[in-house]
């Protein structure tokens, strides 16, 4: 096909003005000549698709354009096998998804699996059946929360008013903790002598202290599993349990490991992608309790990191997996082994909990919270009640 170029008129040259001008690169007027405006146009069009600029509409050109007329809405859009739907449209509800918290990959215009599954996620949480293609039913949610939600998902909107709502009180909190491995995964291991040191345990000595310093303090505590479960609970079923027990936290511990012994410190991990996609109130509670941990123990500061873990995408509350430190560092390793550095660990994780509920405002300095009293408030708050 020759190139439809300047100078050329014809329905030809109608329709790619009518599609510029419906892109808004294009005054609205009446015409079928390839003049000088329609080609800045072209131009224009070509450059924001990252086409060679030639001002000319070759196959490639008029692919683009015609993929680009189409608007979000006018069709139903599905995950097409094997050839995907593209169009400006896809583009359009991709954007819409990142902005709002979803993770569709790049929006590339490409109606491929990932897409899909964001629309699948997003019809879950606003009670659609979730069957991964945008039809009128799913178009009509996305248009009433459109101008609403910017910078969050709706769970994560209900995960920041259901804290802000609920007061800085403790009491009567659920938090579910999470030790990490277990049953026939002892995660990582570390041979001492006649000894062995396992991830698992000692995960799950942290949970049964950071139980008893919650409980005190008015929360109540779930933990995912026991100290000698026979089989592991897959990340899944873990997120799973803590969403049917509508905690308002959770945390899951791991201890880490590493072939070379001088990689140590901490790292807490909050939900989000590649994109800048995060759990606001998930990276909050990430950074709160990487900077306890790290104020309180003086564990290297492997600081906080955005991830898409099932156990941290699935959960609908602020979820943090903590990694208190190599295993495999003979630094950590001997801090980690004395149960007084734990228990340090442990007020450190319940200092964050705690200041997860005071309003941002009324928010208190790192390592201030002397968690020992909590359980004195929570006494004289009983009393006067
Ligand atoms: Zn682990």
């Amino acid at each position: 096909m020759r190139p439809i170029r300047p100078g050329d008129r014809g329905p030809a040259v109608a329709e790619i003005r009518a599609v510029l001008t419906g892109l808004d690169l294009l005054p609205a007027a009446p015409g079928d000549e390839f003049d000088s405006a329609t080609e800045r146009a072209v131009r224009a069009f070509q450059q924001s698709r990252g086409l060679s600029a030639d001002g000319r509409v070759g196959a490639e050109t008029w692919r683009a354009l015609d993929a680009a007329r189409w608007r979000l809405g006018a069709r139903t859009l599905y995950h097409a096998v094997p050839e995907p739907l593209t169009g400006e449209d896809v583009r359009s509800l991709q954007e819409r998804l990142l902005e709002m918290g979803y993770d569709t990959g790049r929006a590339d215009a490409i109606y491929g699996v990932r897409t899909s599954r964001a629309v699948a996620q997003f019809q879950r949480e606003v009670g659609l059946k979730p069957d991964g293609s945008c039809g009128p039913y799913t178009m009509g949610a996305l248009r009433r929360l459109g101008r609403k939600v910017v910078g969050g998902r709706p769970q994560w909107l209900r995960e920041s008013d259901a804290i802000r709502q609920s007061g800085p009180t403790l009491v009567g909190r659920t938090v579910v903790i999470d030790p990490g491995h277990g049953g026939v995964d002892p995660g990582v291991v570390v041979p001492d002598g006649d000894l062995r040191w396992t991830e698992a345990d000692l995960v799950h000595d942290l949970a049964s202290r950071l139980e008893g310093r919650l409980a005190a303090a008015g929360v109540r505590v779930q933990l995912t599993r026991g100290p000698a479960s026979r089989s592991c609970l897959p990340d899944t079923d873990r997120a799973e349990l803590a969403n049917s027990l509508g905690a308002d936290v959770f945390i899951s511990l791991h201890a880490d490991g590493h072939p070379n012994p001088a990689a140590d410190g901490v790292a807490t991990y909050h939900y989000g992608t590649d994109n800048g996609v995060t759990s606001a109130t998930g990276e909050r509670l990430a950074g709160l309790v990487q900077r306890e941990i790290v104020a309180r123990t003086g564990l290297r500061d492997c600081r906080t990191h955005a991830k898409t873990w099932d156990l941290l995408r699935l959960t609908r509350m602020p979820a943090v997996r903590v990694e208190v430190g190599y295993l495999t560092s003979p630094q950590d390793r001997s801090r980690l082994v004395d149960p007084r550095f734990r228990d340090r660990l442990v007020e450190a994780i319940v200092a964050a909990v705690q200041r997860m509920f005071f309003p941002v405002e009324r928010d208190v300095p790192t390592g201030s919270i002397d968690v020992s009293e909590l359980r004195a408030v929570v006494a004289a708050g009983a009393v006067r009640r």
